[in-house]
């Protein structure tokens, strides 16, 4: 996506990396059975024979969880197409069946792209259904199974409905995976798919990295890192294991596909297992499930009902805005872009609305509309408030909402005249007359360092109601007639 140097982690060495994304899907029941999909609760109780893995029982597909998957497919970008579920057989504790129903070569969405908030498009290979294993827990011995003195197993999570979501490997450095990863949790609690809680392992990444120097074409040779828990965790696991990679092929080594595990208290990855192939899976059709196959009606009213998603919300502010998408992204997080769009409609100045919603709306914009948010910027561009004024107006709106020329009149913010401030600025000079020489014979530097000083000395002489730039404008005059 990128060749910009600045993303190298060793230098002279580009870090390629692919996201394979697991979001648990926010529907009442389990795939393949009507047991509570529910987190927490205690250790067996949101079971079912079929979550279970009992002899004879069978699956029975849930409507529910094959239409929020088609609603991330359409998000991201994807064929949603006819799909088969597929056996992938592999001995777990945590996995009464012993195998676990996938989706293999015909997942329900396939090739699409998501947008980072600064335009660029990452590809999706795609996003499949699956179902969720149970929990182990290692008694004893550090909570490690080959420690440990016995383990406990809780299918509470058995069968739960799962997306994978398979990213290109189109990311460069850390801070672009985790972009990716915010990106990805946005749409999902967005379209109401997930909640995305990473700490509560309802989106869990597994993490692909590989090394190749500057300006190779091929890829190099991946690791796949697990249980990476938070974005901060991401970001120390990518940087970690390129260097890890580098050096190895520096010395001489090669790198070995493997399956590692992110250690947080080290910092550092472990060898889990050499990289299973596909074969050794033994995939083949769920014989007891018939295919899903989505009517294009059901497709379209799916399409129909998506609400609009961030991108669609930056891409509208940053034009309404005047700025590029990456400006707008932070109050479009935030959830304040409708009432940003609204007051830039009622002729706000754009500029001040997003610094505002970035600096002092962080908490939320409360009682705050947009009607009273155009007016006070209006009364701050037009020197009747100061900046640091109109920050205490806006945290009243906020609060208690109002009118803003009451408000300020209120608290006592009367616009300071000019005549009045004219001669605070003259006083001043004449009190400082070596600074005024230095602001008026000085280079750039010495002259802004010297407005700093006046402005500093106004603002104390008349307790913060001066408007700086009328200041500025005063020094300027002076100093030049
Ligand atoms: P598998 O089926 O073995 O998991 P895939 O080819 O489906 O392998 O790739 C899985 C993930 O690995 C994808 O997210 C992809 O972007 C990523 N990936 C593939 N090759 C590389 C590579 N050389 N370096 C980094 N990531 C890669
Ligand atoms: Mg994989």
């Amino acid at each position: 996506m990128s060749d910009d140097a600045t993303t190298e982690i060793v230098p002279g060495w580009e870090t390629v990396i692919g996201l394979e994304v697991h979001a648990e899907l926010a529907t009442a029941t389990k795939l393949f059975s009507d047991a509570p999909n529910r987190f927490g609760g205690e250790p067996n109780t949101n079971v079912d024979p079929v979550s279970l893995g009992l002899p004879g029982s069978l699956p029975v597909l849930n409507e529910q969880a094959v239409e929020l998957a088609i609603r991330v497919g359409l998000s991201l970008h994807c064929r949603v197409q006819r799909s088969v579920f597929a056996r992938k057989n592999y001995f777990y504790p945590d996995m009464p069946k012993d195998f676990q129903i996938s989706q293999y070569d015909l997942p329900i969405n396939e090739e699409g792209w998501m947008e980072l908030a600064d335009g660029r498009r990452v590809g999706i290979e795609r996003a499949h259904l699956e179902e969720d294993t149970g929990k182990s827990t290692h008694v004893g011995g550090g909570g490690r199974i080959h420690e440990a003195g016995h383990s406990l197993v809780d299918y509470n999570r058995a069968g739960v409905p799962l997306i994978e979501i398979v990213g290109a490997p189109d990311l460069r450095c850390a801070e672009d995976a985790r972009a990716y990863v915010s990106e990805l949790r946005s749409i999902l609690v967005a379209i109401g798919a997930s909640d995305g809680k990473m700490e509560e392992g309802s989106m869990r990444v597994d993490c692909n990295v590989s090394v190749r120097p500057v300006g190779d074409a091929e890829l190099g040779t991946r690791c796949e890192i697990k249980n990476i828990n938070s974005l901060r965790s991401l970001g120390r696991a990518i940087v970690y294991e390129s260097r890890r990679q580098v050096d190895l092929i520096t010395a001489g080594e090669r790198v070995e596909q493997q399956t590692r595990h992110w250690n947080e208290d080290e910092g550092r990855t472990h060898k889990l297992r050499s990289k299973e192939e596909a074969y050794d899976y033994r995939y083949f059709p769920e014989p007891d499930l018939v295919p899903v196959d989505p009517s294009e009606e059901w497709i379209e009213s799916v399409r129909a009902a998506l609400p609009v998603l961030p991108r669609e919300r930056r891409h509208r502010l940053a034009e309404a805005a005047g700025v590029d998408t990456a400006t707008a992204s932070l109050t479009v997080e935030r959830g304040m872009d409708d009432l940003a769009v609204d007051a830039i409609g009622a002729g706000a100045d754009p500029t001040r609305v997003l610094v505002h919603v970035e600096n002092n709306l962080a908490d939320g914009a409360g009682a705050l509309t947009a009607a009273s948010f155009a007016a006070l910027v209006a009364m701050e561009v037009g020197g009747d408030l100061t900046a640091t004024q109109a920050k205490t107006v806006l945290a009243t709106l906020v609060a208690g909402g109002g009118d803003p020329a009451a408000v300020a009149a209120d608290l006592g913010f009367e616009a300071m005249d000019d005549a009045a401030l004219e001669s605070v600025v003259d006083d001043l000079i004449a009190a400082h007359p070596e600074d005024w020489a230095a602001f008026t014979s000085g280079d750039d530097k010495e002259r802004k360092k010297k407005s700093g000083f006046f402005v500093g000395k106004v603002m104390k002489a008349t307790s913060g109601q001066a408007d700086g730039r009328a200041v500025n404008e005063i020094l300027a005059r002076r100093a030049g007639a």
